[in-house]
């Protein structure tokens, strides 16, 4: 079925809501269907009343039927339109209405509890219909059905099944319908109230998130904004500084040409920091374009991983990728994914400390697979492990062992990870090192 978006005051959110309520009464349905069934041999057998059974069958089939056929319509018609889809939910309303008086007629009428079936469906409508008139107009159709019946069963006009075997009192008849006329009115009003300020909350809810959303947008833009226009100043200074060094070479001084190369160094780690800022932004702007290929996961994550290994040689740090007993191919961005190892094994060697060990460990599980990135370094303190995913986040230590770094990376690898639909995990203690596990599935959504 296709909806419009609506801007009708309904107590449901969405069209789509007012569907799966009304699934939910056809299930009901079949539930009463079932009920009716089992309770017919209970009522024959074991409670020996007197009522109209055959007539009970009949009315269960009729539902059942009916039901059939709201099934098929509430699954397979297109609603051209949102009234005719509550006009389908009002003739359902009604069917039920008019089933249930037949129902309770043939199973003694007033006497039997099992009136209070009527109040269900009109508390049913008070959740399923906009506004109140609709649900005021299906109590009062309940109502005038009760009374009907129970007058035409009072004066003799139809045949009364009767529970108790006795004749109805007028006062017993006036005292069942004045409790029904007040617990069907007084649960509207109720129904009616609880649905008005839950809607109230959900206009608020929804008010709250759209303005989350806006202010993450221009959070995301003024990032973006402030990351492009930051790009080609420093693009322009390290220009400056080649220019400086390499056409006044001779005439620069230690001292001075030792100046120009940090300006160098910090710039380009400066650059760094743009760029993964604007991939950032691309990522949580949602417009970043992914080229899929497929590559033998092993051998891949290995030459990645070695990439590294002369900067682990220079720390003395032992730098190791296992694989698995057989070679898979999986597809994904693999530029992106590499991004993703690359930071992790590089987070990994700079805050691990001289003569340590890293370790790569690809794994495969049932639809999953993915690796591991173990370190025997700093580790990361538990109150701090969820904020080293955030922009800019760097934890004390990290800052002390390493004075260079922009608190980006692992932002990026996680927007990377989720957007492959993986999710990424870490396991860590101070001075004992980390663990971080990317979990990714073999199916992958793109
Ligand atoms: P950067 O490393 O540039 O500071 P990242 O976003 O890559 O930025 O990492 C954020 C922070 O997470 C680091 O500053 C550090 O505090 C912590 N961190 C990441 N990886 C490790 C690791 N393997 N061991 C200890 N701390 C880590």
């Amino acid at each position: 079925m296709h909806f419009q978006i609506v801007t009708l005051n309904l107590p449901f959110y969405t069209v789509e809501t007012l569907k799966s309520r009304l699934e939910w009464v056809i299930n009901l349905r079949w539930l009463a269907v079932f009920g009716i069934l089992a309770s017919v041999p209970i009522g024959q057998e074991m409670l020996s009343f007197e009522l109209g059974y055959s007539q009970i069958l009949i009315v269960a089939s009729v539902l059942l039927a009916v039901n059939l056929v709201h099934f098929f319509l509430l699954h397979f018609a297109t609603f051209k339109s949102q009234l005719q889809e509550l006009l389908f939910a009002e003739v359902m309303v009604i069917m039920d209405l008019i089933l249930i008086s037949c129902l309770v007629h043939y199973a003694g009428g007033v006497e039997n509890p099992f009136y209070f079936f009527y109040i269900i469906v009109v508390i049913l409508c008070g959740f399923l219909f906009p506004g109140v008139l609709i649900p005021y107009v299906n109590a009062v159709f309940a109502a005038l059905l009760l009374t009907g019946w129970t007058l035409l069963e009072f004066t003799g006009r139809v045949t009364r099944f009767s529970l108790a075997d006795d004749t109805l009192s007028t006062a017993h008849v006036l005292t069942a319908l004045i409790a029904f006329y007040i617990m069907t009115f007084a649960g509207i009003y109720i129904i009616h109230n609880f649905v008005e300020s839950h809607r109230a909350l959900k206009k608020i809810i929804d008010r709250k998130n759209e303005q989350l959303e806006e202010s993450m947008r221009q959070r995301a833009e003024i990032f973006r904004y402030a990351s492009h226009e930051l790009k080609s100043p420093i693009t322009t200074i390290q220009s400056t500084l080649a220019v400086v060094k390499t056409t006044y070479s001779n005439d620069l001084t230690p001292e001075v040409r030792d100046m120009v190369e940090r300006a160098e160094r910090r710039s380009c780690e400066l650059l760094d920091m743009v760029n993964e800022m604007i991939e950032i932004t691309k990522y949580k702007q949602g417009i970043k374009v992914h080229d899929y290929q497929c590559v033998s996961f092993c051998s891949w994550l290995k030459q990645t991983v070695e990439a590294q290994k002369s900067y682990a040689v220079r720390k003395n740090i032992r730098l190791e990728v296992s694989a698995l007993d057989r070679e898979i191919t999986i597809c994904f961005d693999r530029t992106e994914m590499e991004k993703v190892v690359m930071n992790l094994v590089s987070n990994a060697l700079r805050y691990t400390p001289e003569g340590g060990r890293v370790s790569v460990e690809p794994f495969l599980d049932g639809a999953q697979y993915g690796f591991c990135v173990a370190d025997t370094g700093i580790g990361i303190a538990e109150a701090d492990q969820d904020k080293i995913f955030n922009e800019f986040y760097r934890t004390p230590e990290a800052k002390k062992m390493e004075r260079t770094g922009t608190g980006l990376g692992l932002n990026l690898v996680r927007e990377i990870v989720e957007k492959h639909g993986g999710r990424i995990r870490l396991n860590s203690a101070p001075g004992k090192g980390s663990r971080f596990t990317v979990t990714l599935s073999l199916q992958m959504k793109r």
